[in-house]
């Protein structure tokens, strides 16, 4: 059945909404919002709990939400996906923990130039606390990482290797199973953001061979305040506990507490008993709208044919096969400002992004104060492509 999206039929200022800041959040099908009511109107109750009827249907409908997960994204086993709320909250359990376990004075952890703040801080902090350095896998002109300086930055006190399968700025597919070979060759993890990938690619962890892969839901259509961490093998098991509290624990004594198994070790405290059931329908919706790959195929091409010819235009991520981007546009524009442009884009019913994307050090590697983002779902269509070009260029004439 194909995905109503109700927001899609929004006007604002009296003109249909153009909703083109899927990177930032996905708008959500009708199914998801069912779903998400069904759990607050009729099956809310605690997870894990209780042995009551209404307490058994939701935690049933918690668990199959990360058996569809595992499923989605090729893990061995649901006991490998930690439910969190969001990628921001996944890497900031991995950092924290793997840090705690395995990082140490002196250690380096390398981070791509291109990962958005949330890939970038948490490694700082616990570099900073751990008397550890950050190593910078750089990106070239065009926006792609440099990975044959990979080999040579990886060295006997690296502990992690960080990057994203996609930069939610420059909108390409990195080359991660070749970074996950390179860095396993030198007996390094790798930890991936797939925040920008899930809703666009087709992602196998297990044939990827990442070590961590992290994501969040509403970018893909669920719920928000839902994510995930995967961990691959016994990885979360090596991990300690991140939050202490309820259901994370084995045993509590005064003489000290052990812990559960993951990933109910990462699980403290009431979940999202409303918001995960989601994932399910938001699979579902992803599935169904995959058979719209074609018409995505042809609104990146458009973009990639058409703004170049704006004058002054500037696009961030040009990649070197069509297939390698995902229909994400960061752009500049010589002697517009990106937030008037913005501004302009919304009175006409566009909704894009404007600023840093929270991804400052790309934005010092580029020497721009800012970019505008126009960011494509598979319910946006190609018409949607041409409005946005027709009105940018609009905005631009306005702004000259
Ligand atoms: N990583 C990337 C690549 C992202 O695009 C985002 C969201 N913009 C995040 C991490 C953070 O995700 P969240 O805000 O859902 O935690």
């Amino acid at each position: 059945m194909v995905p109503v999206f109700p927001q899609l039929v929004e006007k604002v200022y009296g003109k249909r909404l153009v909703y083109l800041d899927n990177a930032a959040t996905s708008l959500r099908p009708q199914s998801v919002i069912d779903k998400w009511v069904e759990m607050s109107a009729r099956k809310n109750s605690n997870l894990h709990r209780a042995v009551h009827k209404t307490a058994s249907d939701a935690t049933q409908e918690y668990e199959d939400a990360r058996a569809a997960v595992a499923e989605f994204i090729g893990a061995a086993s649901p006991r490998q996906i930690v439910f969190t709320s969001g990628t921001t909250a996944s890497l900031n359990l991995l950092a924290s923990t793997f840090g705690e376990m395995f990082v140490g004075e002196g250690d380096e952890v390398i981070v791509s130039e291109s990962e958005h703040h949330s890939n970038i801080v948490p490694w700082q902090m616990v570099c900073e606390r751990k008397g550890a350095v950050i190593k910078v896998l750089p990106v070239d002109d065009g926006g792609r990482l440099c990975i044959e300086e990979l080999g040579n930055l990886i060295g006997g006190k690296t502990r992690i290797v960080c990057v994203a399968q996609v930069s939610n700025v420059l909108g390409l597919v990195n080359p991660v199973k070749e970074i996950v070979d390179i860095c396993h060759a030198r007996g390094c993890p790798v930890a991936v953001d797939g925040a920008q990938a899930v809703s666009h690619l087709s992602v196998d962890v297990t044939e990827m061979g990442c070590d961590f892969y992290a994501f969040s839901g509403h970018k893909m259509y669920a719920a928000p305040g839902t994510g995930v961490l995967y961990g691959a093998a016994d990885w979360l098991d090596r991990l300690p506990p991140y939050m202490g509290g309820g259901e994370m624990i084995r045993s509590v004594k005064w003489s000290g507490s052990t812990y559960a198994a993951a990933p109910q070790r990462f699980e403290a405290g009431t979940q999202n008993i409303a918001g995960v059931p989601t994932w399910g329908p938001a699979i579902a919706a992803v599935r169904e709208l995959r058979g719209r790959e074609g018409e995505m195929r042809e609104i990146t091409d458009y973009l990639l044919r058409e703004l170049p010819t704006v004058e002054g235009l500037r696009i961030y991520g040009v990649p070197s096969a069509p297939e390698e981007k995902i229909p994400l546009f960061s752009l500049t524009v010589e002697g517009v400002h990106h937030e008037d442009l913005a501004l302009i884009l919304d009175k006409m019913g566009i909704a894009v992004r404007s600023g840093q994307m929270c991804a400052e050090p790309l934005m010092d590697r580029y020497s721009v104060t800012g970019m505008l983002r126009a960011s494509f779902a598979a319910y946006n269509t190609i018409g949607d492509a041409e409005y946005f070009v027709e009105s940018l260029r609009k905005a631009v004439q306005m702004l000259r």
